[in-house]
């Protein structure tokens, strides 16, 4: 099934907007959906550096609650320069 995402974010960016993750404690797998959006910025010599965020969150039917979040930076704005490993809490990415 496709899931059409509108992203916030520079289109440049090359962020999935799914992830597969399993649950830690009942091993249930589950795709999350990401949302991609502008969280900081700031005004450089070179022009703006920002900063977007990826996130995205499900309830596991066993109670647990799964969080994603990546974050990524451009500088100047248009230009990726940094970009973290995935943050997955609650269960693992799959
Ligand atoms: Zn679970």
């Amino acid at each position: 099934m496709t899931i059409a995402i509108k992203f916030e974010g520079n289109p440049t960016m090359n962020n999935p907007n799914e992830a597969r993750v399993k649950c830690t404690q009942c091993d249930t797998i589950h795709t999350l959906t990401l949302e991609t959006e502008e969280v900081d910025r700031t005004e450089r010599q070179m022009g703006a550096e920002v900063q977007y965020d990826t996130t995205g969150e499900v309830d596991c039917g066993c109670g647990q609650e799964i969080t994603y979040i990546q974050s990524e930076w451009e500088y100047p704005e248009g230009s990726p320069t940094t970009s973290d490993k995935p943050v997955v809490t609650g269960g693992t990415l799959v």
